[in-house]
Formats: C-alpha cells, structure tokens, sequence
C-alpha cells in the first residue's frame, strides 16, 4: 500500500459562519473535475482492527476503543488526527499549518476517549488527517479532498487522479465506516438502543469573527435528540450553546449524521467544543465531565433501534 501513497494531495475544510453555513460552503470547488468517478470501496476490517495499514510507520485507519461497550451511545472521531504518511510530502504544506485546525480537530481525541471512558461507550478514531480525505465528507463532494481549506492552498491536492482519489478512500475513508457501520449493524441484530454522536473541535475565531458559543450541538433528522442535549447543557448559565451552530449538517456535505445516523433511523448529532477550552489536559477533562452526564441524561428518553443497512 505504501506506493499507493507516491502521489500525495489533500485537504480539509472548515466551514462559514455567516448564516448558518453549510461545509461545502466554505470550500472553493472551482479546481473539482471529479463529478462522476468511481469510488472502490476497500475490504470489508472485520475482525481486524488495521485494515489499510498505508505503511509499518503509519497507524491503522481506524482505532476501535471499547467496540463492544454497553452505552447507547456510539462515538465517532473523524477529525482525530493530522497524521499524513512520510509519502506525501505534507501535501506541499509546512509543519504549523499541519498543526492547525485545517488539519484536524484540536482536543477532539482526548475528549471523545475520556467521554469513551465515562460513558462506557464504543469509539472509532480516524488515523489521519482530513487534509488526505475528509471522513466526515461524502466521497464525491468537493470537499472530501479540498484544494483550499480556509484560506490556506492545500497544493499536494490539486489535479488528483480519479485512480488518486480512489487510493486515498480505500486507505483511509472506507475502513473507518466500514468498522463503524459493522459495529451499528451487530448492535441493531442485537436489537441494542443505539444513538450516534461524533465528537468536534472548531476554531474560536473564523476569518475574523469570533465565535460566541462554548460548544455546538448539530443534528438533522433527530431535532428531538438534539434539541433536548442543547436545553440539558444550556441549564448552566455560563453556557451558550449552538443550535446547529457554528455549522449545518447538509446531507450533501456531511457523512456521520445522515449515513451512520438518519438513514438507519437512529438519533444522531455532532458535538462541537471551541478549541481554547480544550487547550489543556484539565480544560479537556473539564469538558468531559460536562458532557457526559449530559448525554447520560438524555439517553433514556431515546431508545432507537436500526435495521442494518451497510456502508
Ligand atoms: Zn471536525
């Protein structure tokens, strides 16, 4: 796999706030050829946690955490990492840009694996930066490999191949909601109450504007379920909660919320915390404490179970 790799590119997006903005809005699409190409999905991880190992340096694609925890809840990850194999070069960026958000989700890691903990739940990390492949994209929107991401050129993601973009989904974005979806359909034969939640990180400042809110709760067919986590963390005072802020799930833009959770039926939602409150190990602690008997207290009153449906 590790020659797969020769021709890197990539990229990630972050999203606009003006007025509820969807992903791809963010996004400059205008260099996107790719309207109609065939994505191969990669094979089946069952039964293995490293499925596409790119490289013996690279970590697998996907890390299950407590994959058979008791919890209602499942969580996601998708933006853990700013991994990017030795091959790519960087995608022609240097090392802060690497390091920033376009990369990945700041504190989002250590967090979803204290909530993991807390909550006795299973979670899934992706094992490398959005800038590759988006795992929370739709393979073919523009956004799943992004040429721009901000305000930042990501050029090892220009003129990809179609045989490119291929690669990189069988490598990184496949086995990552192969291993979520076999995961969903054990527990909806188990008949197990089931709810989705991928766990987010956003900048506090986008392009000059600051961001008010400490966190975000975003949903799209299970307002319920949203709506009644929003009111839980908005009983404390100190908090201004987003609702569907600071993005919008587009089901054309968005992957976790409309295929892993509206689809099967399940409640499903992303929770965005503000990076600066996850800048330390106590500000991530803090933050986890604070959600997890929130999301503990409004578990009972959702009790779905899904049919299986596949990724
Ligand atoms: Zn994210």
């Amino acid at each position: 796999m590790a020659q797969v790799m020769k021709h890197a590119n990539w990229i990630k997006v972050e999203r606009v706030p003006q007025p509820v903005p969807t992903h791809g809005q963010v996004y400059n699409s205008r260099s996107f050829p790719y309207a109609k190409q065939r994505i191969k999905h990669g094979a089946s991880v069952s039964g293995t946690e490293v499925a596409a190992m790119p490289d013996k340096q690279d970590p697998p694609p996907v890390t299950a955490v407590n994959e058979g925890g008791p919890s209602p809840y499942v969580l996601l990850c998708e933006h853990a990492s700013n991994h990017i194999p030795a091959e790519y070069a960087g995608l022609g960026l240097q090392s802060p840009d690497l390091r920033r958000h376009i990369a990945w989700d700041i504190g989002a890691a250590d967090l979803a694996r204290l909530l993991s903990q807390q909550l006795d739940a299973p979670l899934f990390l992706s094992g490398y930066s959005r800038l590759l492949i988006d795992c929370n994209r739709p393979l073919l929107t523009p956004t799943s490999i992004p040429t721009r991401s901000e305000d930042t050129e990501i050029p090892g993601n220009h003129g990809l191949t179609v045989d490119e973009r291929g690669r990189r989904a069988a490598a990184y974005f496949t086995p990552f909601h192969n291993r979520v979806a076999a995961t969903l359909d054990r527990r909806a034969r188990a008949a197990a109450p089931t709810i989705v939640v991928g766990v987010h990180s956003f900048t506090p400042v986008f392009r000059g504007v600051a961001r008010p809110w400490q966190c975000g709760v975003l949903y799209a067919a299970a307002a319920g379920f949203g709506q009644a986590l929003i009111a839980r963390l908005a009983a404390d005072p100190r908090l201004n909660v987003g609702d569907n802020q600071p993005y919008q799930i587009a089901a054309a833009e968005d992957y976790t919320v409309p295929v892993h959770g509206d689809q099967r039926g399940l409640p499903a939602a992303l929770i965005e915390v503000r990076q600066d409150l996850l800048a330390t190990p106590k500000g991530i602690k803090e933050w986890a404490q604070r959600l997890a008997p929130a999301l503990a207290g409004v578990a009972a009153g959702f009790r779905a179970t899904s049919r299986p449906t596949g990724c």
